[in-house]
C-alpha cells in the first residue's frame, strides 16, 4: 500500500532523522520540540527501507539531532541504503562537534557529502546556537578544516537569524576564510522575522550573490544534494520526513510544530513490525498538495516548503503567523532574485 501511494506521488527527498538528541541548543532549531532522548530503532529502519520502492535515484539525507551521537545507526542505515539502491544522493547534516577518524573515513569511502550547522563568527554562533563556547568552536573549527582538507564535499548552512542580519557578511567571509566553497545561506524559519530586518537580509544577499558573479571564484549556493536546488521549479512530488519516534512527515518544514501539530500531517507511523497508514490525513494531504502544484507547475523546493509550513501555522498563535509571512515574503523574494540575475542558471534545472 505504501509503495503504492509512493509510485503515485514521486519521492523527491527521504530525510532521515535517525535521533532527535543533539549537543547543542539553538534557539531557532528547526525541530524545537525535541525531547533529546527518541531515536529510531534498527527494526523500524529495516521496516522504512524495505517499503520504499525502487526509483531511479534516491536522495537520502541522515539528520538529528546530532546524528553523530547514535553513528552505529548512521552507518547501518548507509549500508542498508548502499545495498538496496544502486543510484543514490547520500548525505548527512552535523554540527560538526563529534568528527573523528573512522566517520571521516566512512564518508570519504562511501561519498557521502557532509552538511554542517555552522554561522559564521563565534558571536554569532554563540548567541543563537547555544552550547557553542570558544573551546568548543575552536574543534568546530578544527573538524571542518580536516574533512576539507581530506577532501570530502562539505557544503555548510549558514543559518541566519533576523538578529543577526547585520552581520551577515562578516560571517560568511568568515566561512570562506575557514575554506568553503558551497555556502547555503538560508533565513531563519519561524523566527522573529519583520519587513526590517527582511529587508535587510535581501539586500545583503543581493551584495554576495553580486559577490559570487563577479568573483565566478565560490559559490553561495551549493553543488551539493539540495543547496543549489532550493529555488529550482521542483515538479510535482513530496519529501519522506521519518521522524525519530517513527512517524512520517511530508516536508522538514514541519518539524518546527508542537507534537501536536505534526501528528495532524502525520501520514504513516513506522513500527518495530510494520507501517500503520493514517488514511485520512494521506488523502487530504495529497489533495491540497496536488492543487499547490497545479496552480503552481513551477514552484520551487522553497515554494514547495513554504505550502506545507502554510498548511501547519494556523494553529500557531499570532506572532509565529506573523514571522511565517515575513519569512514566506523573504523566500518568495529570495526565488525571484536567483530566478532573474543571469549567470546563476537557477531556470534551467529540475529537482
Ligand atoms: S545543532 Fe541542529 S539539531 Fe542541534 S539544536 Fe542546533 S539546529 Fe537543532
Amino acid at each position: 500500500m505504501v509503495t503504492k501511494i509512493l509510485a503515485e506521488v514521486p519521492l523527491k527527498n527521504l530525510w532521515i532523522f535517525v535521533t532527535d538528541k543533539c549537543n547543542l541548543n539553538c534557539d531557532y532549531c528547526f525541530f524545537r520540540y525535541r525531547t533529546n532522548s527518541t531515536e529510531l530503532s534498527y527494526a523500524q529502519i529495516d521496516t522504512l527501507l524495505s517499503a520504499l520502492p525502487r526509483m531511479k535515484r534516491h536522495n537520502v539525507v541522515v539528520s538529528g539531532g546530532e546524528p553523530l551521537i547514535v553513528w552505529d545507526k548512521v552507518k547501518y542505515i548507509f549500508n542498508r541504503v548502499f545495498g538496496l539502491f544502486p543510484y543514490r544522493d547520500c548525505s548527512i547534516q552535523s554540527n560538526m562537534y563529534y568528527w573523528q577518524e573512522d566517520h571521516i573515513r566512512f564518508v570519504l569511502e562511501n561519498r557521502i557529502s557532509v552538511e554542517p550547522g555552522l554561522d559564521g563568527e563565534l558571536p554569532s554562533n554563540q548567541r543563537h546556537r547555544l552550547g557553542i563556547t570558544g573551546a568548543t568552536y575552536d574543534v568546530y573549527v578544527r573538524n571542518v578544516a580536516e574533512l576539507i582538507n581530506r577532501g570530502v564535499d562539505i557544503n555548510p548552512t549558514m543559518t541566519v537569524h533576523p538578529d543577526e542580519v547585520d552581520f551577515m557578511e562578516d560571517n560568511f567571509f568568515e566561512l570562506i576564510r575557514l575554506g568553503f566553497y558551497d555556502i547555503e545561506v538560508h533565513p531563519a524559519f519561524l523566527a522573529p522575522w519583520d519587513s526590517e530586518s527582511a529587508r535587510k537580509f535581501l539586500e545583503r544577499y543581493k551584495r554576495l550573490l553580486t559577490w559570487e558573479l563577479k568573483t565566478r571564484y565560490r559559490r553561495i549556493r551549493g553543488e551539493g544534494f539540495i543547496g543549489k536546488m532550493y529555488s529550482l521549479s521542483m515538479g510535482y512530488g513530496m519529501d519522506l520526513v521519518i521522524q525519530p519516534n517513527g512517524k512520517v512527515l511530508p516536508n522538514w518544514t514541519l518539524l518546527s510544530f508542537p507534537e501536536n501539530i505534526r501528528d495532524k500531517f502525520t501520514l504513516f507511523h513506522i513500527k518495530d513490525d510494520g507501517i500503520v497508514i493514517n488514511q485520512r490525513v494521506v488523502i487530504d494531504y495529497l489533495r491540497k498538495l496536488l492543487d499547490f502544484f497545479k496552480k503552481n507547475p513551477t514552484a520551487s523546493y522553497r515554494e514547495f516548503s513554504n505550502f506545507n509550513a502554510g498548511l501547519a501555522i494556523r494553529y500557531m498563535d499570532r506572532d509565529h503567523n506573523n514571522w511565517f509571512q515575513a519569512y514566506r515574503h523573504l523566500t518568495e523574494q529570495i526565488v525571484k532574485i536567483e530566478r532573474k540575475i543571469p549567470g546563476l542558471e537557477l531556470r534551467k534545472g529540475n529537482i
